[in-house]
């Protein structure tokens, strides 16, 4: 199978062209690399579009025919989006809608899509299932849930057959290192918790000591980088029985606060993790926890990095090889 993974040389579509090609698929990178990076694209050729200039993704689709499209392009920080609005608009509607255009004309009909837990906005139960009212409280959240729509149209009226894979908190890295989640800027908890035992940041600013949970601070759902490509590959496979558009959450159904992750990370790095208490950060919800039952039930999925721990000692591996 020829595959298309758009955003391959980013965090987590580097890891899916990493699954694919171990599964024997062909894959081709599509990336800007606005953010993503050239040496992460090791598994198929690189293709550099931009999904906003739909020129360069029809010379991206010409003379070849994909069978699938992962689409991890995407701006996909809540504080930013909350401060640059129009541009989570237009970089993850307009340019999915360019993206799903694309395909439209070039007839390919199955789109693996990175949706987000975001599209809940503020939880109003302990576990967030698929029909927990989706009402973000951010723009980025508001993209992706405006995408969602647009696929359950999409496979109305052009027959497109979609699964939104709704991520909680992605973290990790392969287990042999080789690639790792590395931003410019880094915003991320765990990477930016790492730095500060590592010197190569600054303390780790905690945002919000006061919110209402046992020790005031956001509690999370951490979920491996390979279980959430794990779950594309099945999606995919899930499409062949189950045409339409379809919405799954994943996450590994445990939530950690941000002083749970801090400690769990010196236990980890057997270091203490420098931190400071900051104000909370604008679009942020108190707690975000995933209810993956409907994703094991439908799709088969299991994740097999389900301690915290685990998740960052692998993220730690990845840290420590990094030049840094
Ligand atoms: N967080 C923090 N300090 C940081 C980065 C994140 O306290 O330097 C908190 C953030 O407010 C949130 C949680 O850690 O409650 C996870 O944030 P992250 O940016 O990793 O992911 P998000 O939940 O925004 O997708």
């Amino acid at each position: 199978m020829r595959t298309l993974v758009c955003g391959g040389a980013g965090y987590i579509g580097s890891h899916m062209a990493r699954l694919l090609a171990a599964h024997g698929h062909e894959v081709v990178v599509l990336d800007d690399l606005s953010t993503g990076h050239a040496q992460a694209v090791q598994w198929g050729r690189l293709i550099q579009a931009d999904v906003l200039h739909p020129p360069s993704l029809e010379a991206a689709f010409a003379g070849q025919r994909f069978d699938a499209v992962f689409h991890f392009c995407a701006r996909s920080l809540v504080a930013e989006s909350m401060v640059r609005p129009y541009d989570y608009y237009a970089s993850n509607v307009v340019g999915t809608l360019n993206l799903l255009e694309t395909m439209r004309r070039h007839g390919v009909r199955r789109l693996v899509f990175s949706s987000s837990a975001s599209v809940f906005g503020q939880p109003v139960s302990d576990m967030v299932d698929e029909d927990h009212p989706a009402q973000p409280i951010n723009p980025y959240g508001a993209s992706k849930l405006m995408v969602e729509r647009i696929l359950a149209d999409a496979a109305t009226a052009y027959g497109l057959d979609s699964v939104a894979l709704r991520y909680f908190n992605a973290a990790g890295a392969t287990a042999d290192a080789c690639i790792g989640e590395s931003h410019a800027c880094e915003t991320h908890l765990i990477p930016n918790v790492l730095r500060s035992v590592l010197g190569s940041g600054p303390a780790l600013k905690i945002f919000g000591g006061d919110y209402p949970t046992p020790d005031g601070t956001c509690i999370r759902d951490y979920v491996h980088v390979e279980d959430l490509a794990q779950a594309h590959l099945l999606a995919l496979d899930y499409l062949d029985a189950h045409p339409g558009a379809h919405a799954f959450n994943l996450g590994n159904g445990r939530g950690f606060s941000v002083r749970e992750v801090i400690a769990a990370a010196s236990a980890v790095t057997g270091r203490a993790a420098p931190w400071e208490m900051a104000p909370r950060r604008a679009g942020d919800p108190a707690v975000l926890v995933a209810s993956s039952r409907r994703a094991k039930a439908e799709l088969g999925w299991s994740p097999a990095w389900t301690g915290l721990e685990a998740i960052i000692e692998s993220a730690w591996r990845w840290h420590r090889a990094q030049p840094w």
